[in-house]
C-alpha cells in the first residue's frame, strides 16, 4: 500500500508482524559500505529488519524506515572459534545455511529464523536454551555502530562499553549496527534428541521444570489457554539436546517452507470454538505421558515458519502478542491468574508459550529476559475485548513484579513501560539524537523527561 503525503514524499505501509498498529513511513533504502545513513531525510530514522516484531517497536509512524536487508554479506568465519562476522541484514535462515553443514550452529534462536542479526540483537532475543546460554547479546563479540554524527563506532565489552550495552536490546535507538561478530556454537548433528512430557495442570508444569530444565540443552512448553478447573494450564513440556552425529551426513540443512497462506482469513475463523477443538486435539495427539523422538532442528525451532504468512490467519485487523517474564517468587500464582483469566475470557489462540528463564544475566541495558517464568500468547484483535483483557493481565503482572516485552507490543501502557525499565532515562541519554520509533514516542508521550528524538 503507497499513500503521498503533504510533503509528497513516497510514503509505504511496512508491517510488523502482528500488522497492528499499521503506519506509513518513508521507506529510504541504504548501503552502508558506499553511503551516508538517511539521516537528512527529515523527521526520525529507524532500522527494519525482518519486520518479525510484533507491535511498534519497528515502525516509525510519519517518518522515516531504513529497511536493512540489503546488507547481507558474510564478512568472514573463524573455524575455530566460531566467530561469525557479518553485514546486520544476513538473517538466521541465511546463517544456518552456511553454518550447519560445517558443524556449528546458533548460539541461541527465536521461534523464526526469518530475523535479521541487527533485529536479534535490538531487541536482544531469548530462546529455548535460555536458562543455559542466555540471551543472544551474550554471544556478540563486538559490533559496528553508525550514528548521525557520522561516526562509526565499534563497540564491545571493552570498547564504547555503555553503547554497547545500550544497543544490546535497544531497540533500534542507539544508531544504525552495520556490522556484527557473533559466536556459534559448535554441533556434530543437525537433529534434535527430544523427549515431550504431558502435565495436566500449571502446578505440574513448575515441579517438572524444577526437576527437569537442567537435563535439557531447550525447554519449552506449549499450555492449553482455555483449559479450566484441575487442568487449568495443561499443555506439553518439551526438552532437547542436540543429537550425537557421526559424520557430514548428519548435518542436514532445513529446507525452504512451501507452504503460504495466500489471503487474510475472515476474522471469526479463529474463535474460542475452533482454538478449543484444536487445543483438545493437540493436547490429545501425545497419548503417553512421556515420548521420546529424534527429530530436525527446523520443527523442533521453527515450526511456524513452515507456513509463509501464517499472521494472516488473524485477519485484516491483525493480532497482539502478550509475553510477560514473572519474578519466581510470585511466578506461580501469577500464571495461574492470568490463565483463568485468559480462559475465563475464550480470547487467545492456540499459539501459548511457557518457559523458565534462567538466571544468566542479560548483557543489554534495556534487555527483557530476567529469572522468571515467561508467559507468551496470541490474540486477535477484538478491540475493546481484548484490551480489556490486556488490562487486567497488566494488573497481574505489575502486583507480581514482573515486566513486559516491547519487541511483542503494540499496546503497554507508558506508565507501565517507564516502571517496568526504570533505566529508560538513562538509556534516552545513550539514544542517537536522529533516531526514534513509534513505540517509543507512545511509550514516553505522557512523560516529562524525554528521548531526545521522542517528540519527532
Ligand atoms: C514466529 C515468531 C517467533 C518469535 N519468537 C521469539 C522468541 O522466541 N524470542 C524472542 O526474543 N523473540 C521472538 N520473536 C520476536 C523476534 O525475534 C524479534 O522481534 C526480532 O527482533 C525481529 O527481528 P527483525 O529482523 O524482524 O527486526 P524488526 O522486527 O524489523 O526490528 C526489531 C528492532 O530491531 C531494530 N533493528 C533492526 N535492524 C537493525 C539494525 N541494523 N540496526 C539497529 N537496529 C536495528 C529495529 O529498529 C527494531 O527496533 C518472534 C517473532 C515471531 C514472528
Amino acid at each position: 500500500m503507497t499513500t503521498e503525503t503533504a510533503t509528497n514524499k513516497q510514503m509505504r505501509v511496512l508491517d510488523s508482524w502482528g500488522r497492528f498498529p499499521r503506519h506509513s513511513a518513508q521507506v529510504c533504502p541504504w548501503n552502508w559500505e558506499t553511503d551516508a545513513p538517511p539521516w537528512g531525510e527529515g523527521g526520525s530514522v529507524l532500522a527494519y529488519g525482518q519486520g518479525r516484531s510484533y507491535g511498534d517497536s519497528c515502525l516509525n509512524d510519519g517518518n522515516v524506515l531504513v529497511p536493512t536487508r540489503r546488507l547481507d554479506h558474510f564478512l568472514g568465519f573463524d573455524s575455530a572459534t566460531g566467530d561469525l562476522t557479518c553485514e546486520a541484514g544476513v538473517n538466521l535462515d541465511e546463517i544456518l545455511r552456511l553454518a550447519v553443514p560445517r558443524g556449528w550452529f546458533l548460539p541461541t534462536t527465536p521461534g523464526t529464523k526469518f530475523v535479521t542479526v541487527g533485529g536479534a540483537i535490538a531487541n536482544d532475543i531469548h530462546g529455548k536454551n535460555h536458562h543455559r546460554a542466555g540471551t543472544f547479546g551474550r554471544h556478540v563479540k563486538w559490533l559496528e555502530l553508525v550514528r548521525s554524527d557520522g561516526r562509526r563506532l565499534l563497540c564491545s565489552e571493552k570498547q564504547e562499553p555503555a553503547l554497547f550495552r545500550a544497543t544490546i536490546g535497544g531497540l533500534g535507538l542507539t544508531g544504525f549496527i552495520s556490522r556484527a561478530c557473533v559466536t556459534l556454537r559448535p554441533i556434530t548433528s543437525a537433529d534434535i534428541d527430544l523427549v515431550s512430557r504431558r502435565f495436566e495442570n500449571v502446578d505440574e508444569f513448575f515441579d517438572i521444570s524444577a526437576t527437569s530444565d537442567k537435563d535439557f540443552e531447550y525447554t519449552v512448553s506449549w499450555v492449553d489457554c482455555l483449559s479450566k478447573g484441575a487442568h487449568l494450564g495443561r499443555g506439553i513440556y518439551m526438552g532437547g539436546n542436540h543429537a550425537q552425529g557421526t559424520g557430514a551426513e548428519d548435518l542436514r540443512v532445513h529446507q525452504n517452507p512451501k507452504a503460504k497462506l495466500p489471503f487474510d482469513l475472515p476474522e471469526a475463523a479463529l474463535n474460542e470454538w475452533t482454538v478449543k477443538a484444536f487445543n483438545a486435539l493437540y493436547f490429545h495427539k501425545q497419548l503417553q505421558k512421556e515420548k521420546r523422538a529424534k527429530v530436525h532442528y527446523e520443527p523442533f525451532f521453527y515450526p511456524l515458519d513452515a507456513i509463509h504468512d501464517w499472521n494472516r490467519l488473524y485477519g485484516r485487523r491483525g493480532f497482539f502478542q502478550y509475553q510477560s517474564v514473572i519474578p519466581l517468587r510470585d511466578g506461580r500464582a501469577a500464571t495461574k491468574a492470568m490463565l483463568e483469566r485468559i480462559s475465563k475470557s475464550g480470547q487467545a489462540s492456540f499459539l501459548a508459550v511457557l518457559k523458565m528463564f534462567g538466571d544468566i544475566p542479560s548483557p543489554g541495558l534495556m534487555s527483557f529476559p530476567r529469572p522468571g517464568v515467561t508467559l507468551a500468547l496470541d490474540f486477535a484483535n477484538n478491540g475493546a475485548t481484548t484490551q480489556a483483557l490486556f488490562a487486567d493481565l497488566d494488573a497481574i503482572v505489575r502486583e507480581a513484579g514482573g515486566i513486559l516485552y516491547p519487541a511483542k507490543d503494540g499496546r503497554m501502557r507508558g506508565e507501565d513501560f517507564r516502571n517496568f525499565y526504570p533505566q529508560w532515562k538513562t538509556f534516552a541519554a545513550l539514544m542517537d539524537p536522529r533516531c526514534s520509533s513509534s513505540f517509543w514516542r507512545r511509550v514516553t508521550a505522557d512523560s516529562t523527561t524525554r528521548g531526545s528524538a521522542a517528540n519527532r
